[in-house]
């Protein structure tokens, strides 16, 4: 099979060669392409999509099959379903479904891994954002195990506050596994960050979101979060969560090789709007693309897709096409440690692409995404 498309760091037309899944050579192409070709895109936080929850127990499996494939038709070859706080019973329950839906589904290699997004985060009104309080809990090991146990070895990316005492030998833990440990939902110090990052965590989860309204101007968990070179950030770029201006700063604090885009999106993404559900939440999607808690009225993930938040990068931060690209492909595929995709369209590469067009107005246009068998 041969993929063809212009190569977002030149502009030059390029046929991929593919076999056996993975990209065999990458040549001059003989004929001019309008399109463009990048490595599929990747989504590390997703917690449902196309009116599909992933955190119920219940979820049918067919259904989670529609939703890669709405996933797809907007650019993302690969997710990581994302079960956020809950009780011990929902996420144990929402991992074994997910774990069989990934064994057993066609699409099932969509998902590379699972990302679980607290039960041990900040109990704080702010940082804990839409996560239910009465399910916040310290970190364990044994825990750990359960989602492991349950999630059938796929639990790949965590989640928590290194504000918890007893964090760093279970973030220390999780790092020896392989499992990729991010700081969210937190109102941890200076020092708990720091020794989150010497204990092995990498990156920080929606960095500028899941925080206080307001913070000190200076010494905050955000400043010190942005100045940790060892820490990856993803960013929700949907002109909702952050606005343009941070988005610009953060990516040129972080510089763009250290960030990575997510969409945090929840059932409602690709739907109209209309009330939810998250788990055990009731969510409702208004009108301008809000999702909030029917009841605090705060965010509760978002309805983004991956092509307009590559699209928003390059607006809000005035980064190149290439680069856009690179926070949705290998920043994340780095951050997770998804080997197979860390490499830009290079040989050996897994033979997942996303083909897309840039309208005049720049708005990026998915025309397919493919995952090579
Ligand atoms: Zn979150």
């Amino acid at each position: 099979m041969v993929v063809s498309g212009r190569h977002p760091a030149t502009g030059e037309s390029v046929a991929v060669r593919v076999g056996n899944g993975s990209i065999e050579r990458v040549e001059p192409a003989a004929e001019a392409a309008e399109r463009y070709i990048s490595p599929g895109w990747i989504d590390i936080q997703v917690n449902g999509f196309a009116g599909v929850d992933y955190n119920r127990a219940d979820t049918p499996l067919n259904e989670i099959a529609r939703s890669i494939e709405a996933q797809r038709e907007t650019g993302v070859t690969r997710f990581y379903p994302t079960v956020i706080t809950g009780s011990r019973e929902n996420m144990l329950g929402s991992l074994r479904n997910l774990a069989k839906a990934k064994r057993t589904l066609d699409d099932g290699r969509a998902m590379p891994g699972f990302h679980v997004e607290g039960p041990w985060i900040s109990p704080f009104d702010g940082p804990r954002g839409a996560h239910p309080k009465e399910h916040v809990r310290a970190p364990s090991i044994d825990e750990y195990r359960r989602f492991q146990d349950a999630a059938e070895g796929q639990v790949r990316l965590v989640t928590l506050s290194p504000e918890h005492e007893g964090a760093c030998p279970v973030i220390e833990r999780m790092a020896d596994d392989g499992v990729a440990v991010a700081i969210g939902h937190t109102n941890a110090g200076a020092k708990a960050i720091a020794d989150a990052v010497r204990a092995g965590a990498t990156i920080s989860t929606h960095l500028g979101n899941g925080a206080h309204a307001q913070v000190p101007r200076h010494d905050n968990y955000i400043t010190h979060q942005l100045a940790c070179d060892a820490l990856y950030a993803s960013l929700i770029v949907d002109g909702i969560h952050l606005p343009p201006a941070w988005v610009k700063v953060a990516l040129r604090a972080k510089g763009v090789a250290k960030a990575i885009l997510v969409t945090d999106a929840v059932a409602p993404a690709r739907c109209p709007p209309g009330i939810y559900r998250l788990g055990c939440l009731e969510v409702e999607l208004l009108p301008d693309r809000r999702v909030e808690l029917t009841d605090t009225r705060r965010l509760a993930g978002s309805a983004l897709s991956m092509d307009c938040g590559v699209g928003n990068a390059m607006r809000f931060a005035g980064v190149s096409l290439f680069d856009a690209t690179r926070l949705a492909t290998v920043n994340p595929a780095a951050a997770v440690g998804l080997r197979e995709r860390q490499g830009y369209l290079e040989p050996g590469q897994a033979a997942d692409f996303t083909i897309f067009r840039l309208d005049p107005g720049g708005a990026v246009m998915v025309e397919r995404a493919v995952l090579a068998a």
